[in-house]
């Protein structure tokens, strides 16, 4: 007696390979019945004997095509169809567009086994073919104008499908059945190599390129979601050159290797680090550099970014070709947006590139690479882009339409629809106006990808972001400001499914307080809607404001002068004070004095520069937290070496006073003790005050669940000390797998808090 039983898949099941799955494992169980889009997912009806619709329900989630994510699958037995109206086979039906509206694009995603392997074979019509793909690899969030996702809506609309392409297109039991992207030799995108003045050099494009990267030239790529920069990473000479016209200081630039093993040459390599090389989404993974005979890569930290080809143009840069290691940097100048046209990088990477190497089908959107650590227990994001990009993040309940436009630095935006949070990719910092329109450019995207028009618009309450004022200038919207450390304690709470009450530790860089200073060491009581400031560092001067960023040793200075009053120079080692800047010191105590453009500030990452610049010289610096950086490079990793004292006082909210801290760094400059001890004591001091504070906090309240975020939790030192010990003291520690725990992620928790405050 043959059965029959309707099953919905939600999640990412569309663009996937995911219907001629479905179609084979149906034959292979001699089912009946068929499958199609549906609003959600797709609906499925089989038919058959009792035993094989069993085999098939246990076979469908286990052996689910790679880029496929299940969210829900339900089931229901409904009336088998017998007699006239008994189907003979399996179908897959046609989509309609009314069955577009809940579904969900497909990130970009590496070049599979498969197509890897036809690419290098010579028997293979797509031998050496640069554009090979197929349901399980290729582009996809990159080419998608809007939805329902199929050709015409993606920048593949201007290749008409070769008649060999085609019959693959239309077969189900092809791995490229409704492979959008399908293409060949014969009908699909193709390469092409010019010079600075747009002129293309004898030769094939692909071999000329090669040839000219071993001779230690700049070539510009165009990739997935956008150019990178390319140059042998084994050429010391020719990547200074590259630092030197991009003007790029001392910033690490990422590696792509030819495989794992040309990884652990550079970097030493655990198994969680290979498997997060190897995963489809192809992140840059930091790893820990092997000797220091790379540092010219990535000078300051311990650490370098390294990644795996994941086009099948990356695959034929390094097959065969004698190249082991290319440094392939985003292709922008300084901090605009990564370029993704082929005119726009002829023009605006003339300086830099010595060549170009184009190709025909249009990135729609730019998408940067995404960049992971692994730290004990967890893999965490320090950017989320391409590859997760656009997968959503599953929310406890069902949310209404929000728009959060991030904040400033590392933005991102997130959108909602139902129960699914959708972050957008890395936008970068919104200093100019080319990340302004980018910023713009990526919310009008997202709203129609996913076919939504929010209504509610959550910001940061700092007045100047242009963030902030972008979502000032909209009409009609309902608009909610929201606190910066709140919004990243309810990132924390939104990828961890918490809905109470919690004490939240967020310690970044800047964020806006409601006093109008600058927070960024504190600990809050936090739910959903509200916070309570319960605990946070105590206020410093940041003479010079902006200034006191690029030069850490105006917040030295200004920790010295909050310690020691006026004779602060007496307390230190002569040698130390020569190094200081003469004249400013004279203008910054002046600062200090008057309090003359010197805004408070509770922020940790300043307190990490003022004590990298007095443990390693950290004088100045030429991008974003690379003194914290260098004082983490340094630290000794014995746990024995004792802790720095601070002080706690106040009762109602509690501060934090470093000035204990700095007597007994001076102290142990004095006994010139060496800086990767100074810099142990300090991640072990600050760890403990903040765990003392926060059991104190735990005591008033009752709460235990306690959440990690921030910039700083990218420091794996402090986030390993702080976590045991709150561990220890009984608490629950919740942190970041899914989004950032910087800026990057700090639109998830906006959103989050607008839903409910509404
Ligand atoms: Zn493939
Ligand atoms: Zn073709
Ligand atoms: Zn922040």
């Amino acid at each position: 007696m043959n059965q029959r039983v309707k099953i919905e898949v939600r999640g990412i099941v569309q663009g996937v390979g995911f219907r001629p799955y479905i179609y084979r494992l149906a034959q292979r169980f001699h089912l009946t019945g068929n499958i199609l889009n549906s609003e959600s997912g797709v609906a499925i009806e089989i038919q058959g004997t009792a035993p094989d619709i069993d085999s098939f329900l246990r076979a469908l989630p286990l052996e689910a095509p790679p880029l496929a994510q299940l969210h829900e699958i339900s089931t229901a037995r409904i009336d088998p169809r017998i007699g006239p109206s008994e189907e003979s086979a399996f179908l897959i039906l046609p989509s309609t567009r009314s069955s577009s509206a809940n579904t969900l694009i497909s990130p970009d995603i590496a070049t599979c086994k498969d197509c890897a392997t036809e690419l290098l074979d010579p028997s293979d019509r797509r031998y050496l073919y640069p554009f090979i793909n197929c349901t399980n690899c290729g582009p996809r969030f990159t080419i998608v104008r809007s939805i329902p996702y199929d050709r015409a809506q993606t920048s593949m609309a201007s290749f008409r499908m070769c008649p060999a392409c085609q019959a693959e297109y239309d077969d189900p039991l092809n791995r490229r059945f409704h492979a959008q992207p399908n293409a060949c030799w014969d009908c699909g995108p193709q390469l092409e190599l010019v010079d600075r003045a747009g002129a293309p050099p004898p030769g094939d494009p692909l071999a000329e390129t090669i040839r000219l990267l071993k001779q230690g030239s700049i070539v510009a790529i165009k990739g997935l979601g956008g150019f990178h920069l390319a140059v042998d990473a084994h050429q010391p000479e020719a990547v200074q050159e590259l630092r030197r016209r991009k003007g790029r200081g001392e910033k690490p630039f990422a590696i792509m290797v030819r495989d794992p093993s040309a990884a652990s040459e550079l970097c030493l390599l655990t198994q969680r680090d290979t498997a997060s090389l190897e995963s489809v989404q192809r992140p840059i993974v930091l790893l820990s550099k092997r000797t220091a005979a790379f540092d010219f890569l990535a000078p300051d930290g311990n650490h370098l970014g390294l990644f795996l080809p994941y086009t099948p143009l990356h695959h034929l840069l390094f097959a065969n070709t004698g190249l082991t290691a290319l440094v392939m940097t985003s292709a922008n100048l300084s901090e605009e947006p990564i370029a993704i046209d082929n005119r726009e990088a002829l023009t605006r990477l003339s300086t830099i590139a010595d060549f170009f190497l184009f190709h025909n089908r249009d990135i729609l959107l730019r998408c940067d690479d995404s960049v992971v650590q692994n730290l004990p227990g967890r893999t965490q994001f320090v950017r989320r882009s391409r590859g997760f990009v656009p997968a959503p993040i599953q929310l406890h309940e069902s949310m209404p339409s929000i728009l959060a436009v991030g904040g400033e630095l590392k933005n991102t935006i997130c959108v909602s629809r139902g129960r699914y949070a959708f972050l957008g990719q890395h936008i970068g910092d919104l200093e100019n106006l080319s990340a302004y329109d980018f910023f713009q450019e990526s919310i009008h995207h997202l709203q129609q990808i996913l076919e939504v028009s929010p209504k509610i618009i959550a910001y940061d309450l700092h007045p100047g972001y242009l963030s902030t004022q972008w979502a000032h200038n909209q009409h009609d919207t309902h608009l909610v400001g929201v606190q910066h450390h709140h919004a990243h304690i309810a990132s924390c709470m939104a990828e961890n499914q918490l809905t109470g009450k919690v004490i939240g530790i967020a310690l970044d860089g800047t964020g806006y307080g409601t006093d109008g200073t600058a927070w960024g060491g504190e600990i809050l009581v936090a739910d959903l809607q509200n916070f309570e400031r319960a605990a946070h560092l105590a206020y410093t001067p940041m003479p010079g404001n902006a200034q006191a960023i690029h030069e850490p040793w105006r917040m030295a200075l200004s920790h010295l002068w909050q310690t020691f009053g006026d004779d602060w120079r007496d307390h230190l080692p002569p040698s130390l004070l020569a190094t200081l800047p003469r004249p400013a010191v004279k203008l910054v105590e002046q600062m200090l004095h008057t309090g003359t453009n010197s805004p408070l500030t509770s922020s940790c990452g300043r307190l990490f520069d003022a004590v990298a610049a007095l443990a390693c010289q950290r004088l100045t610096v030429s991008y974003e937290a690379q003194a914290a950086i260098a004082l983490e490079a340094c630290c000794d990793p014995r746990t024995n070496l004792g802790a720095y004292p601070f002080a706690i006082e106040g009762a109602a909210c509690l501060q934090i006073d470093a000035r204990p801290l700095f007597t007994a760094i001076v102290e142990d400059l004095h006994h010139d003790v060496a800086p990767g001890i100074i810099s142990r004591r300090f991640h072990d001091g600050l760890a403990d005050i903040l765990t003392e504070a926060t059991l104190r906090i735990v005591q008033r309240t009752g709460l235990d669940h306690v959440c990690l975020s921030g910039g700083v939790f990218l420091n794996a030192i402090l986030s390993n000390a702080l976590e045991t010990r709150l561990v220890r003291a009984g608490c629950t520690v919740f942190t970041h797998s899914q989004v950032p725990p910087g800026d990057g992620g700090l639109s998830l928790g906006q959103l989050l808090i607008a839903a409910h405050q509404r």
